[in-house]
């Protein structure tokens, strides 16, 4: 039996969390979220995150956020490779699509993303994939790849989600379905994902559970607050907080750690 959390995303590199990384996991540790997967969204950034995941005994992603496409260098397909030869680093990414930013160009975020999908699929590793108002898109890039991975944050619509079921993707759920305002439509869709195919992610430092009471003084999300979403997301599912607790840390560990690493 698993009987902690996994938190399935966290920008533990954020600035915003200086000075303050160890004191961050301890609290998480505290709250029972065991493990964590820390986020890498550049190449400074994915080292940086390898370095705190084995400081910490947690796990890292390498790769390219869409936002930071425009600005990678000649060779970073080769620092990535690297980055993923090391055992705490377990996935690409996070890679993919903001089509409602635009902070890169569409075409060059593609061409990024098309790059290491293909280096996940040589690798055979999965990936972390970020999707905002791409998922016609994100569908379409996707199938000429065989990976496996999670779709995080998920906000999209019903065809986006049984598109990325389809293709046998995992979803990410953040503290966007804590959100009343914002999440509504995210919480009538919940229940469509299987819950083998669930994970449960802070996003943190962003994404503060609106829900969460007390609301902390920083503003800022952390891993310790898993719990609240996942009390909110069994609430509307119907299911207990051990069964889910359960199901979606196997999910993690089977996603990404079967190979080596738990
Ligand atoms: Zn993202």
């Amino acid at each position: 039996m698993l009987a902690h959390w996994v938190d399935c995303g966290v920008n533990l590199t954020s600035s915003q969390f200086a000075e303050q990384t160890a004191a961050v996991v301890t609290r998480a540790k505290a709250a029972n979220v065991q493990q964590l997967l820390l986020i890498g969204c550049d190449v400074a950034g994915s080292n940086q995150a390898a370095e705190l995941a084995k400081t910490h005994q947690l796990v890292a992603t390498a790769g390219v956020h869409p936002h930071d496409a425009k600005s990678v260098s000649a060779n970073y397909l080769q620092h990535l490779s690297q980055l993923l030869s090391r055992p705490e680093v377990v996935a690409v990414g996070e890679c993919g699509l903001d089509f409602n930013r635009d902070f890169s160009p569409r075409d060059q975020q593609e061409k990024v993303l098309r790059e290491q999908l293909a280096l996940a699929q040589s690798l055979q590793l999965p990936v972390y994939l970020h999707e905002r108002d791409a998922s016609e898109t994100m569908l379409k890039v996707l199938q000429d790849y065989r990976v496996h991975g999670v779709l995080h944050c998920f906000t999209g619509n019903h065809s986006a989600l049984m598109g990325y079921l389809d293709y046998g993707l995992h979803i990410g759920i953040t503290g966007w379905i804590c959100d009343e305002r914002r999440g509504d439509k995210l919480r009538t869709l919940l229940p469509e994902i299987p819950l083998e195919r669930l994970l449960l992610e802070t996003d943190a430092p962003y994404l503060l559970p609106r829900t969460l009471r007390p609301k902390p003084k920083s503003g800022k999300n952390e891993p310790a607050y898993l719990p609240e979403i996942a009390s909110q997301v069994a609430t509307l599912l119907g299911t207990d907080l051990a069964h889910l607790q359960q199901q979606t840390s196997a999910n993690f560990y089977r996603l990404f750690m079967s190979q080596s690493h738990v």
